[in-house]
């Protein structure tokens, strides 16, 4: 992610315990989204953008490792930490072998959580791959840098996570409602005409073609 704010997705569905993290996390500085049963969260994960997630196993709706197995078959490459109610070496060993990047039993305190996570997303941003390239146009994730044909290119942090947004989703149709709900904080106006205001920027900066018009459906960079 290129702006400071680092984004945590808790899939936990014992309300006690998710409120307890939630809190800790984002007194650690960390914006928090809950959810609190095994598909929600795995849906959550595979759609939005977030830095790391803290995964409990048992679940209603999805297991937790079936979320984990899901997410990494289909090339979600979000770093996970594992909560475990019992900590069996086999239960550690499962999540390790489903994909999971890290585990931690319960019961814990939630500084450790957050000191987990902090050096998870440090472990694992150095195998995402930062930079995006897409025909002449390159993304620098960790810098936030743009260049076209080598060229830098200056856009605003807005300008910016929309084309992060679309990099990721390279070949895929991106509605107004997708974009209007990743850019927009709830503080501001999210009217779907100033969606169009920034695709026609990057248009302007990166090329005509950079980004397509899919008539009816939104947007699509292929
Ligand atoms: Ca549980």
């Amino acid at each position: 992610m290129m702006e400071a704010e680092i984004r945590i997705l808790v899939i936990e569905d014992d309300d006690e315990i998710a409120g307890r993290i939630a809190a800790g996390l984002t007194q650690a500085g960390f914006t928090v989204e809950r959810a609190d049963n095994g598909f929600d969260g795995y849906a959550m994960g595979a759609d939005d953008d977030f830095d790391a997630a803290v995964l409990d196993l048992g679940l209603p709706e999805m297991e937790g490792l079936d979320v984990l197995r899901r997410w990494r078959r289909e090339g979600h490459a979000l770093p996970v930490l594992v909560l475990s109610a019992r900590g069996t070496w086999s239960e550690k060993v499962d999540g390790l072998n489903a994909g999971a990047d890290d585990y931690i039993s319960k019961p814990f305190h939630v500084p450790e959580v957050a000191a987990r996570l902090k050096a998870l997303i440090r472990r694992t941003s150095g195998h995402a791959t930062p930079v995006l390239i897409h025909g002449r146009v390159t993304l620098d994730t960790a810098a936030g840098r743009v260049t076209l044909d080598d060229k830098p290119v200056e856009l605003t942090a807005r300008e910016l996570r929309m084309l992060n947004y679309f990099m990721h989703r390279i070949g895929r149709i991106v509605s107004q409602t997708d974009l209007v709900e990743h850019l927009y904080t709830l503080d501001d106006s999210r009217e779907s005409n100033t969606i169009e205001v920034y695709i026609s920027r990057l248009r302007r900066k990166l090329g005509p073609d950079v980004i397509k018009t899919v008539r009816g459906l939104g947007y699509r960079m292929d």
